[in-house]
């Protein structure tokens, strides 16, 4: 799965909502993220990005933040 992380905190450019072809992008206040249960992995996300805040969930370090867009899309409205 692919991950949001915190360049996207006050970006929301949104282009990567535009071209995930399963719509798992989720919306808070501050900054989008990715469902992982239902994000395919397709990758096209990823630099459509101009914060570069999209990476893979494999990127050592990730693990934080793969739980927070586990969390927070469970919790934020679809987009
Ligand atoms: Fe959507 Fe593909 Fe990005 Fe996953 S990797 S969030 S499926 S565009």
């Amino acid at each position: 799965t692919y991950v949001v992380t915190d360049a996207c905190i006050r970006c929301k450019y949104m282009d990567c909502v535009e071209v995930c072809p399963v719509d798992c992008f989720y919306e808070g206040e501050n900054m989008l993220v990715i469902n992982p249960n239902e994000c395919i992995d397709c990758g096209v996300c990823e630099p459509e990005c101009p914060a570069e805040a999209i990476l893979p969930d494999t990127e050592s370090g990730q693990e934080k933040w793969l739980e927070l867009n586990a969390n927070f899309s469970a919790q934020w409205p679809n987009v």
